[in-house]
């Protein structure tokens, strides 16, 4: 096999080619970072799919506009806001509607989550003595030790079961479609956790905390056209005015060491590309086969990282009596739904259903119930609709139906997950050029993504420019 170098040495032979696997956001992000801060270096992405952005995809289907994944990312980090800016695509921000702000849980009934001290206080979803033991946290002692602990664990401590299995239960459905048990609170909410470690408390951290700050939490922000709008957008501009390579519909099936750095292997390329650098932006699974025959052990650290099945259903409506006011539902593993939640997608952001058609999407699966998600569409239609039946007593035929399925679709951080993606990055670091850098490791937000993104091009740079 023919051997082509995407390789441009500088005179002072620093290494100057990078080969980015995998062009989901972590993959298109750290290509963005490294050409804009040295433009000279010659930058590749090598992804599987025949399109880039990995999980943000978004389809019309009709005229509903459906996200196959996520659908949006907080403002309250400026580094995906930055980089929508930096790569022309401010044009393309969308902010959620305000209405979007009131939001559900399903527990025995639809209760409409406290969002202020007095609606807390208020509430119907905790009885006084469970207000007073999440009140009580202020008295709580902070953790002495380091040990990682589930956020169940750490919930149970600091606020009380109860509001851990409904409260802290949902959000775990809704951001990692995990449970509180299942999930490391070091792992999936290190801000909590330095809370407890800076101020002893989380009410304490939170006041000192919004003394110093003076505007209000984040918003969640889109694109016109979806997130999958932003991803394309992203990589044009890589493509056109930061000359980036890109390859797609190109899977990397082989990964080895040259004398200079790394050779790829591609299927259905004639040639195999070399550079002597390499950022593996692919899921941990996929990360763990292209380093198996360099490094067993790491390649067992990365099998050892596993990925929740999780499928979404989304409904349009061309007539809907529910007026759909807020962001949607998440329900808790109490309820014993086979659904995680209802976004209401076209009450969150506008231009996702032409008025007066509504649209919803219901996810399925995750670590509650991994089984669910792997159903045929029919099956995970009807799993859907017998959810938006149960949670929200809407039984309406939709007009238009859309199904996406992730078999491994989000990784789970369980407790110890810290503890591995630690020591995979360090052995890693042993190879020089060698770089992992996805949702696998350090976060699963688009936000979590683009700051890890930039840090991982800022090492790079680091340790071949400065
Ligand atoms: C259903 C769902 C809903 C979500 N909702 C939200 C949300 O609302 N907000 C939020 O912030 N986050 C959300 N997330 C999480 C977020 O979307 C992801 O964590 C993030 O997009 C992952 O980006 P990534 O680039 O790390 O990985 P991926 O997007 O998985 O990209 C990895 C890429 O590697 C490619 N690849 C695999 N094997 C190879 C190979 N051998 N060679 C070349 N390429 C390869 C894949 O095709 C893929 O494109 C959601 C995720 C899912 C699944």
């Amino acid at each position: 096999m023919r051997s082509k170098s995407i390789m441009q040495t500088a005179k002072n032979n620093q290494p100057r080619s990078v080969a980015i696997i995998g062009g989901g956001i972590s993959g298109l992000a750290t290509a963005f970072f490294i050409s804009r801060r040295f433009p000279g270096v010659h930058v590749a992405i090598f992804e599987k799919a025949p399109r880039l952005g990995g999980t943000m995809q978004s389809e019309y289907r009709d005229d509903f506009l459906f996200e196959a994944g996520p659908n949006g990312f907080l403002s309250n980090r400026v580094e995906t806001l930055d980089l929508v800016k930096e790569s022309g695509a401010e044009s393309l921000l969308l902010r959620s509607s305000d209405a979007a702000r009131i939001r559900y849980v399903f527990t025995d009934r639809l209760w409409r989550l406290p969002d202020t001290p007095p609606a807390f206080i208020r509430t119907g979803l905790l009885s006084p003595r469970d207000k007073l033991r999440v009140l009580g946290e202020v008295f709580v002692p902070p953790k002495k030790d380091n040990e990682d602990e589930s956020l169940r664990a750490f919930g149970y401590r600091r606020l009380g079961r109860r509001f851990t299995d409904i409260f802290l239960d949902a959000m775990s459905a809704g951001i990692y479609a995990s449970t509180p048990d299942r999930l490391s609170v070091n792992a999936a909410f290190p801000a909590v956790v330095k809370l407890e470690k800076d101020h002893g408390g989380l009410f304490r951290g939170m006041m000192k905390k919004k003394k110093k700050q003076a505007g209000p939490g984040g918003v969640l922000m889109s694109f016109r056209g979806g997130v999958g709008a932003f991803a394309n957008h992203l990589a044009e501009h890589l493509a056109k005015t930061l000359s980036v390579e890109c390859h797609v519909g190109a899977p990397v099936t082989q990964l080895a060491r040259t004398a200079s750095g790394y050779r790829l292997t591609v299927k259905g390329a004639e040639t195999e590309f070399e550079a002597d650098s390499v950022i593996l932006a692919t899921p941990a699974f996929v990360s763990a086969e292209l380093m198996a025959p360099m490094d067993r052990e790491i390649a067992d650290k990365l099998h050892a990282i596993s990925y929740s099945p999780i499928a979404v259903v989304g409904f349009g409506y061309q007539r809907l009596a529910h007026p759909l006011d807020g962001f949607g539902l998440l329900t808790t593993t109490q309820a014993k739904q086979r659904i995680l939640g209802v976004l209401w997608d076209s009450a969150i952001f506008p231009g996702r259903a032409n008025a007066p058609h509504k649209s919803v999407r219901v996810l399925i699966g995750g670590q509650r119930n991994p089984e669910f998600a792997l159903g045929d569409e029919s099956a995970l239609v009807d799993i859907a609709r017998e959810g938006i039946r149960n949670t929200m007593d809407v039984d309406d035929e939709p007009s238009t139906v859309f199904v996406k399925r992730w078999e491994r679709g989000i990784p789970n951080y369980p407790v110890g997950h810290l503890a591995n993606a630690r020591e995979i990055h360090a052995r890693i670091g042993k190879y020089p050029g060698l770089y992992l850098n996805s949702n696998a490791y350090f976060g699963i937000g688009i936000n979590d993504c683009v700051i890890n993104s930039l840090a991982c091009a800022r090492k790079w740079g680091e340790d071949f420019y400065e």
